[in-house]
Formats: C-alpha cells, structure tokens, sequence
C-alpha cells in the first residue's frame, strides 16, 4: 500500500448507506410527523419495506449489527405480533393498496431464527396492508448453520426469491476466533439445497480484518466462494468498537491485522473475484456480469440504500421492527432500539419511532453527490447542485476539503467533473466525505475506510 495513502484508510468515515447519515438524527424525534409522513405517501408511489429482526442462536464476536440471543422463543412470538400491529397501523395510515412494494428485505440480527410459520405472518401482514408487486423481490438474510431441507423449501414456498448468507472466513482459526464455526462442507451443502429449493439468487458476505486473518485466508475463501458461484457477494472491513460493542472485547487486538494488511486482503478478495467472473460493483460488492446489479452499474442506474448497493428506486422506504430506520421524501424516522420501548408505544397505537431528521434541500442535493460518487465513481457536482436549484458557489468548501484526496491522487477534477479511478475504490467514502457538511473526522464515530 502507498505509504501515502495510509492517512486515509485510517481516516473513520459514515458508510454513506444515507445521507445525511444516522449519526447525525436527533433524539425525540416526532413519532406524529413519521405519521404525517405515511399519511402523505402519494397513491401511486412505490415503496420499499424493510423488516428487522433483531435475534441470533448465538452471537458472532465481530457482530456490529443491533442483536440479542434471546433466553426463549416467546420475545419472538410477541415481537412478531408487535411487528403485525405496526405493520396494520402504518398501513392503515398509509392507505392500504396505495403503494406497491417492490422490494422487501428481512434484515437482522438472523431473521430466520424466527419459525418459517412466524415469517409467513409478518409477509401476510405486509401483504394485506401494503400490498407486494407480483415480481417484487423478496429477500432475507440468513445463518447457513440453520439451513435444512425442509427449510429451504419453506422460504422458497414463502415467496422469497433472494437470501444472503454470512459466510465472512472459512479458515477454521479465523471461524474460531470470531464464534461462529461454520466449515466451507457446510456453507456449500446450505447453498446446494437452496438451489435445489429454486433460489436463483444467492448472495454472500465476506469479510478482512478479522483475528487471526491472513492474505492467505482471505485469498482461500475468495477462491471457495467463487466456486460456490453465489451471485452476489460483499465484503465488508472489520470494525473494531469494543467499547461500542462489548461482546468485541472477546476479540484480542493482538489477533487483528494493521491496516496495510487490510488493505492487502481487501486487494487480495477483489482481484480473486474479478479473476473468476465477477464485476466489482461500487465500494464492496461483487456480482455476476448477469446480476441486475451488474447490468444497473452498467447504465448508470445502481443505487444505494441503508441495504448497500441497489437496484431499488422505491419513492420510499418503510422500516418496521426495534432500530429501523424508515426513509420518505421529507426525511428519516428511526424506531426505538430498545425492543421495549418499541413494543410499548405499538401496544398503545403510537409510532415508535423516536430519532429522526427532516432533510434539507440541500441535504438533498448533497445526498445526490454523494450517492453518485459511491454508485458512479463520478459526479459532475455543478450540473447537480443546479438541477437542484443550487449555485456550486454553495459546494465551494467541500471543494476545499477534496484537496487532499485530490493531491493524494484518489480523485481527479476536470472543470466540475469529478472522478474517482477504480483501482480508488475502497477511498470512495473518503472522497465522498467531502461533501458530506456535518462531518467532522471525529474518531470512533465510524468505521475505518479501509
Ligand atoms: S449472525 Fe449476524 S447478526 Fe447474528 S450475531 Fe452473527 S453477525 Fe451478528
């Protein structure tokens, strides 16, 4: 790695999944104006909703995600039925067959450690009240540890056309290190079966920067993934926030790799996927060249969403359960993290959601710039900031603060064309942080760029 680039892979910068991004929602946020806000949803417009499941069978050390294992099944129970009458709440507000939801995603937390009975009454709910377009993707994540015959078939009869799968490692001393042994024998037997139940999109999720990884590792299980041929995959950095995120305090900061290393992996993962078919897709990901996220990268039109990279346009986002985050036309509603409070405020027919921020016109135009230099790898900022009735007079800081990538060679300016070369990719949050007005570069707010 460039001896000169290390200040920027060392540099804590958002991830960009929003703009401006959760940091920066405020607390007490008005549960009546995220009502307001369903109330005004257009009749035509298409949504996307989003369910969040926050339980695990077990927790994975490096987990970064808002989870618990819970002591019994019964909190399942009743955050599903919690989750229903949300779901019947907003939907009635909402205008039940207003909207046609094009994209659904369960998220977790591991939402299929709910029984398939359990999912399938969440996705009436969602049915009844939002309505799901007939070839509206379905999608969940899932644990492979959890993946039996029977249940494959179940998620496929459910209606569910997409799933991701943590794999992170396959070397057993890294699995070891991070609590969760899953050998490649069983990732690929879960994979086989979700094919042989009818999924034709199957997506994973490596990781660097884990304990105990080495270029070695990393280079093993980039090779094992492509064969399994899943036909997504994204690779995430390991953030190391042990004082955020407690259960982290069992990974050793002895065990970790030094940033060049990360940067070695990461290049290592990279140049292995593409040698075996895939095209690297914006910051992290990875599709076949046949993958609709490949074919959007293309043209032009990927997107990127609090999911990552996208091919979703929905006019608006609906989250339900504990922490999610719901994005409208006017600005985003966090529901409370705290599965009590959350349960709470929907037993009494209240919203639970409790951070928020009305977004700006000019956090519009700047989450526009951003997201096109995370998706695009270019943006011309001027031309942006005018079709949204904004002078690139007001850009004029952010221009200041570009200098030093622009020195640094990740990023180049032709006239108000700005350009991020390929072989930059893993800066693209660096670059893009440039525009971002509320960001300070305080420490441990946000993960490592590299
Ligand atoms: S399965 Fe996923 S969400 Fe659950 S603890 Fe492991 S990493 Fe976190």
């Amino acid at each position: 790695m460039d001896q000169n680039l290390i200040p920027f892979a060392l540099q804590d910068v958002p991830r960009y999944t929003s703009y401006p991004t959760a940091a920066q929602f405020q607390d007490g946020f008005s549960g009546e104006l995220a009502d307001q806000w369903l109330v005004d949803l257009p009749a035509q417009a298409s949504l996307s909703v989003y369910v969040h499941i926050p339980f695990c069978q077990q927790l994975c050390w490096y987990c970064g995600c808002h989870t618990s294992v819970p002591n019994s099944y019964e909190r399942a129970t009743s955050y599903v039925e919690s989750l229903k009458r949300d779901i019947i709440r907003s939907g009635a507000l909402s205008g039940a067959g207003k909207g046609q939801v094009k994209h659904l995603h369960f998220g977790g937390g591991t939402p299929t450690y709910l029984e398939s009975r359990d999912i399938a009454c969440v996705l009436t709910s969602i049915r009844d009240h939002f309505g799901l377009a007939q070839d509206a993707e379905v999608a969940l994540e899932s644990d492979p540890r959890g993946i039996t015959r029977e249940r494959a078939f179940e998620l496929a009869g459910l209606g569910f056309t997409r799933i991701s799968f943590g794999v992170q490692d396959f070397a057993i001393p890294v699995q070891m290190k991070i609590n969760r042994l899953q050998p490649y024998g069983l990732v690929a037997h879960a994979t086989a079966l979700l094919r042989e139940a009818g999924f034709d999109s199957i997506n994973f999720d490596l990781m660097y920067g884990l304990p105990a990884q080495t270029v070695a590792s990393v280079r093993k299980t980039a090779q094992q993934t492509a064969e399994l041929r899943p036909n997504r995959i994204s690779v995430f950095g390991y953030a190391h926030v042990p004082w955020f995120k407690k259960h982290q305090r069992m990974i050793s900061d002895a065990d970790l790799p030094g940033v060049s290393e990360r940067y070695e992996q990461a290049t290592i993962i990279e140049q292995e996927l593409v040698a075996a078919g895939y095209v690297a897709i914006g910051l992290d990901h990875f599709a076949l060249p046949d993958d609709a996220l490949a074919k959007a990268q293309s043209i032009g039109k990927l997107r990127r969403n609090f999911q990552g990279y996208t091919t979703d346009t929905a006019d608006a986002l609906i989250a339900f359960g504990a922490s999610a985050i719901s994005e409208f036309p006017q600005g985003f509603a966090q529901a409370a993290r705290d599965t009590l409070t959350w349960s709470e405020a929907i037993a009494l027919q209240k919203s639970p959601i409790t951070r928020g921020l009305i977004s700006t016109a000019e956090d519009k135009m700047r989450a526009r710039i951003i997201e096109k230099i995370m998706c695009d790898f270019s943006v011309d900022y001027a031309a942006l900031a005018k079709q949204h009735g904004f002078d690139s007079e007001v850009l004029a800081e952010s221009l200041l603060r570009l200098q030093p990538a622009l020195s640094a060679g990740l990023a180049s300016l032709e006239k108000s064309v700005l350009h991020v070369p390929s072989e930059h990719r893993l800066f693209l949050r660096s670059v893009a942080s440039a525009f971002d007005v509320y960001y300070t570069g305080v420490k441990n707010k946000h993960a490592k760029a590299v």
